[in-house]
């Protein structure tokens, strides 16, 4: 007791004196030093939406490359989104090369700030150079059109992981969003693809697929998958997009992450429960006066004004990564924030790309260890990640 007193006091004095200090550190400084990776951020389709330069600051949206290193943001996954209106059409496939091509130009910009990164390795380089990393994640699989040769083509131009569906049934895989179940869960080319991907080394995002879809995925994949972009059903009991208890505890038995939504549709039930009641209203609006009317032309504005939105804040998505980490322990839960995906629904505390220290802050207030929010932050999706890379290795060899 009386060495280890004395070792401490020491230690203490040293690091008085310039030595490396033991002593927590702030949020902020954590936000700094981790590699952060968020799993799905829609840059790509907000850039072709509405072309705007992120590699310097930008009035709207949420993300850009000052905020992204105020925020310590690493490695956002820029969403490759491609919407169901294009499934079963070549559209498709030429718009995800379009959105490529985006990314492809902010890079080619600003070479000193931003770097296409195709494996773990990639991210931890282009962290020790200062440059934020830009890993391209497909968001429906449509644009693979049923031919292997695309998605071998996608691989190829730096595209990491691919959700198999969005919001309707494609020819891979039922989604959650779509009531007719045409698969059953995966199309007989949807098995076929799961299996490719595992050997190219193509990480599978199960986010937006139906239960049956995400099961069918879990039986056949041979290594680790993740939701890119989801949230606990248990907070919005009835919203399949979100996964429930079963789901995450197969999810962690396959050595996968659940990178967690901030959009408060996604984590909160007020928040869901005013977009379905809204909803219910419109339609309303619509039969009674028409969608020609006035009343049907201004019903958002005023139904806002009204019934102001019920945000969810910052301890709403800590109660999500509580709940993971309660159910299947701290090594499968990530950050998959959704930014310039969810429109203004993001959480008080979360708004941007800038707020990731509020996050960390939240998690050292509820007593997560460094090491523990390191994972959070980076560690389980890289290492699922290098999961998946291994996998590919054995399986091609
Ligand atoms: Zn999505």
């Amino acid at each position: 007791m009386k060495t280890s007193l004395t070792l401490a006091s020491i230690a203490t004095v040293l690091c008085l004196t310039g030595c490396a200090s033991t002593a927590p550190r702030s949020a902020a400084d954590i936000a700094q030093q981790t590699i952060i990776v968020d799993g799905h951020i829609d840059v790509p389709y907000r850039v072709n939406e509405q072309w705007v330069d992120v590699t310097v600051a930008t009035d709207g949206g949420d993300f850009d490359y000052p905020r992204a290193v105020a925020g310590g943001l690493n490695a956002p996954f820029m969403s490759i989104y491609v919407p169901a209106s294009l499934d079963n059409s070549p559209e498709s496939t030429k718009l995800a090369h379009k959105l490529i091509d985006s990314v492809e130009a902010i890079v080619g910009r600003a070479p000193d700030k931003f770097a296409i990164a195709e494996s773990p390795d990639d991210i931890e380089r282009h962290f020790a150079q200062g440059l934020i990393s830009l890993p391209m994640g497909m968001e429906n699989g449509s644009p693979i059109q049923g031919d292997l040769n695309n998605l071998e083509l996608f691989y190829q131009r730096g595209v990491r992981y691919i959700t198999l569906a969005h919001s309707q049934s494609n020819h891979i895989s039922d989604s959650s969003y779509d009531l007719r179940r045409r698969w059953k869960g995966l199309s007989p080319f949807g098995k076929e693809l799961v299996k490719e991907m595992n050997k190219i080394g193509m990480i599978i995002d199960i986010s937006h697929v139906s239960d049956d879809a995400f099961y069918q995925v879990i039986e056949l994949t041979q290594a680790p998958v993740i939701a890119s972009h989801s949230s606990l059903r248990t907070f919005t009991p009835g919203f399949e997009r979100n996964m429930d208890d079963d789901m995450v505890k197969a999810l962690a038995d396959n050595g996968g992450v659940i990178m967690i939504n901030f959009g408060s549709g996604f984590v909160s039930r007020a928040a869901r429960q005013w977009r379905d009641a809204m909803g219910k209203e419109r339609e309303r609006i619509e039969q009674e006066f028409g969608r020609n009317s006035e009343q049907y032309r201004e019903f958002d504005t005023r139904y806002r004004e009204q019934n102001p939105y019920p945000f969810a804040n910052l301890d709403t998505i800590l109660d999500h990564i509580d709940y993971v980490v309660n159910l299947v322990g701290i090594d499968h839960v990530g950050i998959g924030s959704d930014y310039d995906g969810v429109g203004d629904s993001l959480p008080e505390g979360l708004k941007d790309v800038s707020t990731f220290p509020n996050l960390i802050e939240g998690l050292l207030n509820r007593g997560y260890s460094e090491d523990d929010i390191e994972k959070i932050l980076s560690g389980n999706v890289l290492r699922a990640w290098r999961e998946i890379e291994a996998v590919s290795a054995r399986l091609s060899s």
